[in-house]
């Protein structure tokens, strides 16, 4: 795969693996990238919150950039919202399926309970 940059600030993705999955991680804001069965994986499996090393007053600030294009194929991505966690903005584009979390994000949707983050991103919808 070539090298991605990073939708919200333009630095450039690196791979990060747990697990054998492997996701992109933006190597300045240190949001996160995950590709739609990376996102599906990696929430089922304990520990993956170690892949979220940003702090969360980074992401804060990267949250509130919501008009972004998707870094794998530039399309615009659609803003979307945890229904349980309204606090949680996050792009998901709507070719690829592939999702962004800004740092910190991953951490706190994956507190919510396992049985619901699933279902949560293909529900919620922020406008
Ligand atoms: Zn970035
Ligand atoms: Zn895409």
């Amino acid at each position: 795969m070539s090298q991605m940059q990073c939708p919200k600030c333009q630095g450039s993705l690196e791979a990060v693996v747990y697990a054998d999955v492997e996701v992109d991680r933006c190597t300045n804001c240190k949001g996160i990238w995950f590709d739609s069965l990376e996102a599906e994986t990696l929430k089922k499996i304990k520990g993956s919150e170690s892949i979220d090393i940003g702090d969360s007053e980074t992401g804060n600030k990267f949250d509130t950039i919501g008009d972004i294009n998707c870094p794998k194929c530039k399309t615009k991505m659609t803003k979307m919202v945890d229904i349980k966690q309204t606090h949680i903005w996050y792009e998901k584009c709507p070719v690829c399926y592939g999702i962004w979390f800004d740092a910190g994000e991953f951490k706190d949707f994956k507190e919510e309970g396992l049985a619901d983050i699933f279902k949560d991103i293909f529900t919620g919808q922020r406008y």
